[in-house]
């Protein structure tokens, strides 16, 4: 059985859409909906995977500038979806029990716009063209772009202390760190507090880069549970858990705001965003061990 997915390479939105529209029609036992769109109307993909009681949530590139999480994301999916169809033991686990005692859900790309602006640059669009470069300072180098296409940092849109994240962040739109005129304002935002809510997530993972760190706290709001699950983390990647940042209004803050169970932003890799594409072995090599305890702890 073949590798379906290529994480290691510019993974694109139109990319990871072909990569979903073969991982579909080799494994037709995963679900794949739309939970919303971009600004620039690109249809927001959900894949589904398991029929458990345990219902975990991964998301990447919520930030434009961090799309190899996306990369690495689908490249697990690939992973999981061939260990199920040939029976290969993950570690001690058993694909098969974690497909019956989990419902994985992945959001692999929150904010395509934000992806597609950093790979290809602008869009053709002349209205949209001139405005993201006017909020780029007139530059056409979107490397330092995090925010959606209407430069709103879309991690920092969340009603969790949104204020207090307002406060120490830019008042206007632009690359990064600026969180809107209110809280959710955005269609991605919007998308994916709507599929939180109805999917009664049991934990959420949110993918970004860099730095080889978890966060799993906000606020002394976090459950008893969610430490020895980022124990588990660190144990199988080295990565070094974190649990108090000086930063609100993201969206794994908001979820153990709101449902007080176990929420984790993990950065994955090292170095500065874009992380380049070689490293793309070494995070998958680290992380791929998350993706799984993320299902069977
Ligand atoms: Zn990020």
């Amino acid at each position: 059985m073949e590798i379906i997915v290529n994480g290691k390479r510019d993974y694109d939105y139109f990319t990871m859409m072909r990569d979903i529209e073969k991982l579909l029609a080799y494994f037709p036992f995963i679900k794949v909906t739309f939970i919303g769109k971009s600004v620039l109307g690109l249809d927001i993909p959900e894949i589904r995977i398991g029929e458990g009681e345990k219902r975990v949530h991964y998301n990447g590139s919520f930030h434009g500038n961090e799309w190899i999480t996306t990369a690495f994301l689908m490249s697990c999916l690939n992973e999981y979806l061939l260990a199920l169809k040939c029976q290969t033991p993950i570690g001690d686990a058993d694909p098969l029990c974690l497909y019956e005692e989990t419902t994985l859900s992945i959001v692999p790309m929150v904010n395509p716009d934000g992806v597609n602006l950093v790979l290809n640059g602008p869009p053709a669009h002349k209205k949209w063209r001139a405005e993201v470069i006017e909020l780029n300072n007139g530059s056409l180098d979107f490397s330092g772009w995090k925010a959606n296409i209407r430069g709103v940092d879309l991690n920092d849109q969340f009603p969790a202390n949104w204020e207090g994240e307002r406060a120490r962040n830019p008042l206007t739109p632009g690359p990064r760190d600026y969180g809107g005129n209110r809280p959710l304002s955005e269609p991605e935002t919007i998308a994916m507090a709507e599929l939180t809510r109805k999917r009664n997530f049991s934990r959420v993972l949110a993918f970004h880069t860099q730095g080889e760190e978890m966060y799993w706290g906000f606020d002394g709001l976090e459950p008893p549970e969610s430490e020895p699950i980022v124990q588990e983390f660190s144990r199988v990647s080295g990565y070094k858990p974190v649990r108090i940042i000086e930063s609100y209004a993201g969206y794994k803050d908001w979820f153990i705001q709101e449902w007080r169970r176990p929420g984790f932003t993990i950065e994955l890799g090292c170095g500065s965003n874009p992380l380049p594409i070689s490293q793309f072995d070494k995070i998958y090599q680290e992380a791929l061990g998350i993706f799984w305890a993320g299902l069977y702890m």
